[in-house]
């Protein structure tokens, strides 16, 4: 895919990760959290290279993307470090090889066999891609909101898909859970969910004797309320970048 349409306006980026990072703070301290608790996603998807760059000028270091291939189209050109990728799209297994070598975390882990499938491919290549005493570490993605239309493991499945990735994938680290909040206009109902995700981690976290203290949740429509209910990643587009081009 070919990323055409009007150039990045610098000053806009510039504006809105501003913007988002005021968010957050006011966000943070209402809720007694810090700041800096609460890592800012810019999320570039149909975004082009140039939107990055601007991005990574103004200090952002974490991107998301949700498309492995959009992912790869945009490594020529891109500066070597200093920034980190996560997968949030839905992901299929026969892409877990190229997303493994792309992206630094995939947060849309939701069913056992993409699991197995990323700590086979880990396990072929673990002298090469230095995994050796470390692991990959991945997000389990909740459907809390039950909509059909979006991916993610029931809740009532979320701690035994936990269990069972722990179980058989010793290279992968469950690191916490990853939401898209419900595409309703009531504040009260995403207010719940949120707190429903934080809540599923809590237990989940001590009914398998390990932190999870990720939670990714929060989008450029919600993620002020995401983060009194507990966010630690925001994942920004449009709220960042403007219309999609
Ligand atoms: C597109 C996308 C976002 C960002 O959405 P905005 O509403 O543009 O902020 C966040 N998370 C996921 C999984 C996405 O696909």
């Amino acid at each position: 895919m070919v990323i055409a349409g009007k150039p990045v306006d610098r000053d806009e980026v510039r504006r809105g990760i501003e913007t988002a990072r005021d968010v957050i703070a006011s966000a943070a301290r209402r809720s007694g959290r810090r700041p800096e608790d609460v890592a800012l996603m810019g999320v570039t998807k149909f975004q082009p290279l140039d939107a990055v760059i601007a991005a990574l000028e103004q200090g952002v270091t974490l991107f998301g993307e949700n498309r492995v291939q959009e992912r790869e189209e945009k490594s020529p050109g891109l500066p070597e470090g200093g920034a980190e990728w996560h997968m949030i799209g839905h992901l299929q297994r026969n892409k877990a090889r190229k997303a493994l070598a792309l992206f630094d975390c995939v947060e849309s882990v939701d069913n056992a066999d993409l699991a197995r499938a990323m700590e086979r491919i880990i396990n072929e290549n673990i002298e090469r891609l230095e995994y050796m005493g470390v692991a990959y570490p991945i997000l389990i993605e909740v459907n809390v909101s039950g909509e059909g239309s979006k991916e993610g493991v029931p809740p009532k499945d979320c701690l035994s898909l936990a269990e069972e990735i722990l179980g058989s994938c010793p290279h992968l680290k469950v690191e916490g859970f990853m939401t898209i909040g419900p595409n309703v206009s009531d504040e009260r109902a995403i207010r719940e969910s949120f707190a429903s995700l934080r809540n599923l981690r809590d237990s989940a976290a001590v009914r398998l004797g390990i932190p999870l203290p990720n939670l990714s949740m929060g989008m450029s429509g919600d993620y002020g309320i995401a983060i009194e209910e507990g966010s630690t990643i925001v994942r920004i587009g449009t709220g960042i970048f403007g219309s999609r081009h």
